[in-house]
């Protein structure tokens, strides 16, 4: 397995919507395997493939703590919300692409995702609570959306100029 580096913003590569992936071969089931381990070492607890810098439709979620045995990693190409309940919940988000940045931010509190595993079997999950916030977070990412295009355009440039300054400073 192998470490990938983890785009942030201002990088365009972020805003392009990624392809749906034809076959989910032993090439798709590496990169599932490297997402995964990248994401355990930042931490984070979800990762999508364009925050590596690859546009195909694949996400990697998982909810446990940094820090304890990781157990249950959901590994899913081609991910598609089939349902959305009405009612919304808010959590604050963070963003590997976005460090250091937490904002509230609304979506619906229940979903069901379609998608394909690692073994290429299609499969749909009823997610709440912080999975389903996490699981709309990263397919956001498929198309090109981050978290805090979901703030008023104000609060976004403020965080896009702030980080933009540390990436020139570092
Ligand atoms: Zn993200």
């Amino acid at each position: 397995m192998a470490l990938l580096p983890i785009l942030t913003i201002p990088d365009n590569r972020l805003k392009v919507k990624a392809k749906p992936v034809a076959n989910v071969d032993g090439r798709v089931a590496a990169l599932m395997d490297d997402m995964l381990e990248t994401m355990y070492r930042a931490p984070g607890i979800g990762l999508a493939a364009p925050q590596v810098g690859v546009h195909e439709r694949i996400i990697v979620v998982d909810l446990s703590e940094p820090g304890q045995a990781r157990k249950a990693p959901l590994l899913m190409a081609n991910p598609r919300l089939i349902l959305s309940s009405d009612e919304q919940s808010t959590y604050e988000e963070g963003c590997l692409s976005v460090p250091e940045v937490y904002a509230e931010v609304s979506r619906p509190a229940q979903v069901k995702v379609r998608y394909v595993d690692r073994g290429g079997e299609e499969r749909e999950l009823e997610a709440d609570g912080l999975l389903a916030t996490c699981i709309q977070h990263e397919i956001e990412h498929l198309d090109g959306v981050l978290f805090i295009d979901h703030l008023s355009a104000l609060k976004r440039n403020m965080i896009v100029r702030k980080l933009s300054k540390l990436k020139r400073a570092g």
